[in-house]
């Protein structure tokens, strides 16, 4: 039996955020026909996913095969349950391992969005199957995805927060209480309630900027710990489902991004020397030691977790042949000062207090290896084009992680249907994107967070 409330108003789907995975199951659902509405607490659409790179993964691609790439659904699966140190859910994993290649065809043939004619390698991949978008932002696709979104009139509420999930007596969603005119800043607003005849779709995201849920979830993460996420990435959503007995999965997987400086708030621009050329082609030193450390082609917990363990910013360094022949524009890094140009190796050392003979040492060891195309120290994959570090002038920024991603979330299964402790679903209510847990397992590799995100957006659209 319904209870007697007083709806607001009346959908059939209701879709909480607007990044990739809510905008993604909008779309789905209206294209079968379905009246939907997406509210989104915040002015402007987005979320994480509008500031993110924009890269996604999959494998067996047109764009693989051009370049000769062999790759294969197994060779994902495997390398993101050797990041996610096997705690991934297997039936997730492998939906979004077999659907991710369709996921990405349809950002391209349905939404038209257009990437650079290049496949990149990212820490933990075992072959190059990432996708960049033009202009290297999320806002690409996210532009495209609300022109689909207008062109099936999906209305979206700005400024309408979440705050609960109403069910009827056997415990069926049917809709939420929100709060329109919503102020983030006063956390206030004027209460409404929705009804969703057929179902809630939560992608509100995950909780990188929540610092007092994510510091309970793993007490390092406190507030001296910058975040890469926007203000809104926080967990009332999460937490609203948890209240209705949805399944906590991995709440304490929370990904660092260990490419990230300490010398610019936010995501910012460092992390694209970084990820995308300092990691491929240079080399992590620690300043105290002069020496290297950990693989940097390792995933991000491995790079995070090792530079964390040493306990101060470590320095990463290319070579100007590495930046030239990476073809990525690093200019706004440099004129910010994050990354910073040094003629020699030894002015190098000095800028950053290290001992320059040690440093030599170590690049030269490391050269060494490029030669022999295999790492003996730190087993760090040689990527076809690596070069000796040798061509002055030499790039250097500094490396000090922050947080980056939610692993953990709400318990799914293959339908993206929420679950309870027991395992069983709950009537009416669904999630994708990062507000789900147990995909990433122990930790996330680049470019699959927005594979997720497409990938059960539109499951959990087509099947509401
Ligand atoms: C700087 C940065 C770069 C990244 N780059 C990449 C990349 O290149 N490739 C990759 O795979 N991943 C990347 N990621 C991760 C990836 O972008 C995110 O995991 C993904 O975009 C999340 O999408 P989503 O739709 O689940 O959530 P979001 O895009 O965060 O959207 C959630 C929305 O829900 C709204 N919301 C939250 N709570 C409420 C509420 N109570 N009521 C109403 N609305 C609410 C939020 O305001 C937000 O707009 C990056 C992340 C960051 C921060």
């Amino acid at each position: 039996m319904e209870k007697a409330v007083q709806w607001d108003e009346l959908v059939d789907v209701l879709v909480v955020g607007s990044g990739f995975a809510g905008l993604t199951a909008a779309i789905e659902a209206a294209e079968l026909g379905k009246k939907v509405l997406v509210i989104e607490k915040m002015k402007r659409a987005g979320g994480n996913s509008i500031i993110s790179d924009g890269g996604i993964a999959a494998p067996g691609t047109q764009l693989q095969a051009d370049r000769g790439i062999v790759d294969s659904e197994k060779s994902m699966y495997d390398d993101m349950v050797t990041a996610g140190l096997g705690l991934n859910h297997p039936k997730l994993l492998r939906t979004l391992v077999s659907q991710a290649r369709s996921a990405f065809e349809w950002t391209v043939d349905a939404l038209q969005v257009p990437y650079l004619d290049r496949v990149d390698i990212f820490g933990g991949h075992s072959v190059a199957r990432c996708y960049t978008p033009q202009g290297v932002t999320g806002a690409t696709m996210l532009k495209r995805m609300l022109k689909r979104v207008a062109e099936l009139s999906i209305p979206v509420l700005y400024s309408t927060s979440f705050r609960s999930i109403l069910t009827d007596n056997q415990g069926r969603v049917l809709g939420g209480a929100v709060l329109r005119e919503y102020d983030y800043r006063t956390n206030t607003g004027v209460p409404a309630k929705i009804r969703a005849q057929r179902g809630v779709i939560l992608a509100s995201g995950g909780y990188g900027a929540d610092v007092a849920f994510r510091s309970i979830q793993d007490p390092r993460l406190d507030e001296t710990i910058q975040t890469t996420n926007k203000v809104a990435a926080t967990a009332e959503v999460l937490k609203s489902a948890l209240h209705i007995g949805a399944a906590s999965v991995q709440l304490s997987q929370i990904q660092l991004g260990a490419w990230a400086s300490p010398d610019e708030q936010g995501f910012g621009h460092g992390p694209l020397f970084a990820d995308y050329i300092l990691f491929q082609y240079g080399v992590i030193v620690d300043p105290s030691t002069g020496r290297r450390f950990v693989n940097e082609l390792g995933d991000r917990r491995q790079s995070a977790d090792a530079i964390l363990r040493i306990g101060h910013p470590c320095i990463g360094i290319a070579d100007s042949r590495a930046v030239e022949h990476s073809g990525w524009d690093i200019s706004r890094a440099i004129r910010k000062g994050v990354v910073k140009i040094h003629a020699t190796m030894d002015e190098l050392a000095a800028s950053y207090g290290i001992d320059a003979a040690t440093l030599q040492a170590s690049i030269s060891r490391y050269n060494g290896f490029v030669q022999d195309g295999a790492d003996a120290d730190l087993q760090k994959p040689m990527v076809d084009e690596a070069s000796p570090i040798e061509e002055a002038p030499f790039y250097a920024m500094r490396l000090w992680p922050k947080v980056h991603f939610s692993m953990g979330g709400v318990a799914i299964n293959e339908r993206s249907q929420v679950l309870d402790f027991d395992g069983r679903t709950i009537k009416g209510l669904y999630a994708a994107g990062e507000v789900v847990g147990g995909v990433h397992g122990a930790s996330r590799l680049g470019s699959c967070a927005i594979s997720e995100c497409v990938v059960f957006g539109r499951i959990a659209g087509q099947n509401v």
